[in-house]
């Protein structure tokens, strides 16, 4: 496809009645977006008719973190540097569209991987169309005010967005106990790279019946709406802060079931279309994948929603375990969802008594299958008032999987043995990918051309072809290799100047953690790290300390007092090295403000060090170490989510792997693990966890929870809710510092340290989304 500048200047001209370069930058976005849009519409609609036609996917997933649409948008439909140069001709700078905002509708890793995937889909033709929540207000924006994190809402359709397209003749109701709801759809396009195939993404936003135009229905939804007019447009108003973990609140759960409702009679209503009211071949015609738990009260929804069709339970029982697949991202106790029956029975009291009949079910099945009583209990969907939604999912569902090697083992092993025991052939892996469009081909230009100058482009499309870079890793080809980094790490630097005020110096290393905040991801263990080679410089004792720039981005859930108070010792710990005489020329530590996916483009492309450092059996998988090493960045990591199979691919003497594994981890929980003694039997660990509490740093005089007393305190002796040190900080610190040291000094070999990095850019083809969506396709969907 291809654009014109006549396109865009009529646009500009029709909308704004001025010449494109009059514009500003959200009037231009807008009318660059609207010039694109029409330019796919076709594609886009014959995509949807061939889809129609066979079985197909769905993807549902409370969220997307799309980030920002532009230059991706341009680049999979092959026109971004035509675009550039139309727009470079009128004197316009396709730059300034830096300004536009990310679409941040997810969290972290679990929305960024539904965005992987809907790129690799519909680039790889598969028919997989994602549903979920057109949230008003995004994942907050953060800024650094004193060394604190502050939280500011994320407008971000302040500006009008032409990449989503409201659909009201798709509209749907959605009811619940107390309320009722329009759900409306914005349809974004999701562009195939180098091929015609358009997927769509649907996010339903949640608006009040009064004034909707229900004469488009013309069949008795009018009726049932109008019954209660207590709307709650609030609920897809913002996306839930919260990252592996999760609150219990009802407007969460109203979101919950808003979206799965609203998708699910919009998948009914579609499949009507063909074959009336005859649901024998739903199952045939229709996949469906759960991201997490968060959209499974889909289950006895559709079981609902088939039975006010005629169909009965036991029926819609069975389409909806051949209709549904479960993925499971975490096995952290504190995010896996239990909702409250009374606040299901009060908000969806037709589910709710759906569950239980499924409950009732699943008893007998047990018992039937002659699974012991106390199996039965741990499997058990209802209990002790509280609906197990992991559980839910295992019992109505085709299969389920893991998202790396290492953390299926755990579930079948470990947090889902009961389960594994009873339905072995329902156990999947599916280990996560990146898209390399984004991830490489777009944030990293000059190292795609240099991938490309030497093994032709055909990876963009197929990674396996990667492989073949092996063979040209040669002395000459790592110095032009360093050269790139170089120039990266100064477009970083000057990034960070311009976002953040601080200076960074390019010729340093570039050692980087960019994540969300938890303690299970061990932030805290890299800063005290950091404090140990402090105080070994000012002592002396690292004479050929190779300079090093630490840099930290990271948002903390608002209400996570320990990760803010983190944050905080970051920020004190960059106040001290990088205004110290003694360490200011070998250390810098920077903590980067609204860590985002625009953002992650510019920081994994500058990396040197990529910091992966969960406590082993915690990450489920990862894929910011996955965006680390297409990019050229060694792996410092635990043994842990997909830095296992990172490690594997590349050779494990190519990465820094430190610590615990999960046999030691799980060893010390079962025999009991001493930190104290730790503590004091290791004077380097007494003085850098010390300066929690010495007086080196100030908390603001915060007070308990959040409080630098209080980090110190929950590592040295525990608190009534877990063991000290729950995380094994103090258990892998040593090490951890031993294996940083050892990238330093390695460092000093500057072709062999870049052929490290090359060698992993070589071996990361299996990490592309591409393979993973292909699996998803083969192995579990079957429309491949
Ligand atoms: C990739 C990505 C993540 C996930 O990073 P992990 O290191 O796997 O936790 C989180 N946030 C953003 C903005 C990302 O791009």
């Amino acid at each position: 496809m291809s654009i014109t500048m006549e396109q865009i200047t009529e646009l500009s001209r029709s909308a704004f009645c001025t010449a494109p370069k009059h514009l500003t930058t959200p009037q231009l976005h807008l009318v660059v977006g609207k010039a694109v849009m029409g330019e796919i519409a076709q594609n886009w609609s014959r995509s949807r008719k061939k889809h129609a036609e066979g079985r197909r996917a769905y993807y549902f997933s409370a969220e997307f973190l799309m980030g920002r649409m532009i230059y991706n948008n341009l680049y999979c439909a092959g026109i971004l540097d035509e675009v550039k140069s139309l727009l470079k001709s009128k004197g316009i700078d396709i730059n300034q569209f830096e300004e536009i905002e990310d679409a941040a509708l997810g969290n972290g890793g679990l929305g960024r991987l539904a965005a992987c995937f809907l790129d690799s889909a519909a680039t790889q033709e598969v028919p997989l169309d994602g549903y979920g929540i057109f949230y008003r207000y995004g994942l907050f924006k953060q800024l650094i005010k004193d060394g604190y994190q502050v939280e500011v809402a994320d407008d971000w359709l302040k500006n009008p967005d032409p990449w989503c397209i409201r659909r009201d003749d798709q509209s749907q109701i959605v009811q619940f106990a107390d309320s009722t709801v329009v759900a409306v759809p914005y349809d974004m396009a999701i562009i195939g790279y180098g091929t015609k195939n358009i997927n769509t993404l649907r996010l339903w936003q949640a608006e009040p019946v009064e004034g909707f135009d229900f004469l488009a229905f013309n069949d008795g939804r009018y009726d049932d709406a109008v019954k209660n007019k207590n709307n709650c447009e609030n609920i897809s108003k913002v996306l839930y802060p919260n990252d592996n973990s999760y609150e219990g609140k009802i407007l969460r759960l109203k979101q919950q079931y808003f979206f799965s409702s609203a998708s699910l009679q919009d998948i009914i209503r579609r499949y009507k279309k063909k074959y009336d009211t005859d649901f024998s071949h739903f199952a045939e015609m229709t996949t469906i994948q759960l991201n997490d738990t968060h959209p499974v009260v889909s289950i006895p929804e559709l079981i609902r929603l088939l039975q006010k069709e005629g169909v009965d339970f036991d029926q819609a029982f069975d389409i909806a375990q051949k209709t549904f697949n479960y993925t499971n991202h975490t096995v952290m106790a504190e995010a896996l969802e239990k909702w409250d029956t009374g606040l299901m029975k009060m908000i969806i009291p037709e589910v709710y008594a759906i569950i239980e009949r499924i409950n009732e079910r699943q008893w007998n099945d047990l018992k039937y299958k002659g699974v012991e009583e106390h199996n039965i209990n741990a499997m058990g969907i209802i209990r002790d008032g509280k609906v197990h939604m992991a559980r839910l999912a295992m019992y109505v569902s085709s299969y389920v999987n893991g998202v790396a090697w290492i953390h299926t083992e755990i579930l079948k092993n470990d947090v889902l043995k009961e389960w594994y025991w009873v339905y072995p052939e329902r156990f999947q892996n599916k280990t996560n990918g990146i898209t390399q469009r984004r991830w490489l081909g777009l944030c990293n230009p000059e190292l795609a051309s240099f991938i490309t100058d030497r093994i032709g482009s055909g990876w963009l499309k197929d990674m396996s072809k990667m492989e073949k870079l092996g063979a040209h890793i040669n002395p000459d080809s790592v110095k032009e290799f360093n050269k790139i980094k170089l120039a990266k790490k100064k477009q970083l630097a000057a990034y960070v100047k311009k976002m953040d005020g601080v200076e960074i110096n390019p010729k340093f290393i570039f050692d980087i953690q960019v994540k969300r905040l938890h303690e299970y991801k061990r932030q805290l263990l890299n800063a005290f790290s950091i404090m140990w080679i402090y105080f070994r410089i000012k002592s002396g004792q690292l004479p050929d300390f190779q300079p090093t720039c630490f840099i930290f981005g990271a948002k903390a859930a608002p209400g996570y007092k320990r990760a803010k108070a983190i944050i905080k010792y970051i920020n004190e710990i960059a106040n001290l090295v990088n205004n110290d005489p003694d360490t200011k020329d070998k250390l810098q530590v920077v903590f980067v403000s609204n860590y985002n996916v625009s953002y992650a483009e510019k920081l994994v492309v500058a990396a040197d060090i990529s910091e992966q450092t969960s406590t082993a059996g915690t990450e489920a998988s990862g894929t910011g170490n996955m965006k680390f090493m297409f990019n050229g960045a060694v792996t410092l990591g635990t043994y842990d989510g997909a830095n296992v199979e990172i490690a594997q691919q590349a050779g494990e003497e190519n990465e820094y792997i430190f610590g615990g594994r999960v046999e030691d981890i799980e060893r010390l929980k079962k025999e009991g693990y001493d930190a104290r003694a730790l503590y004091n039997g290791n004077p380097m660990i007494k003085r850098v966890v010390d300066t929690l509490i010495d007086g080196t740093f100030s908390d603001g005089g915060a007070q308990g929870e959040g409080s630098f007393a209080e980090l110190h305190n929950a590592l040295i002796n525990g608190t009534n809710w877990h063991h000290a040190d729950h995380y094994f900080l103090l258990y892998d610190l040593e090490d951890y510092v031993a294996k940083k040291l050892q990238a330093n000094t390695d460092y000093k070999d500057r072709v062999a340290f870049g052929t490290k990095c090359l060698k992993n850019v070589a071996h990361c083809g299996i990490f592309s989304s591409d393979r993973t969506i292909l699996q998803y396709a083969e192995e579990i969907w079957k429309v491949k």
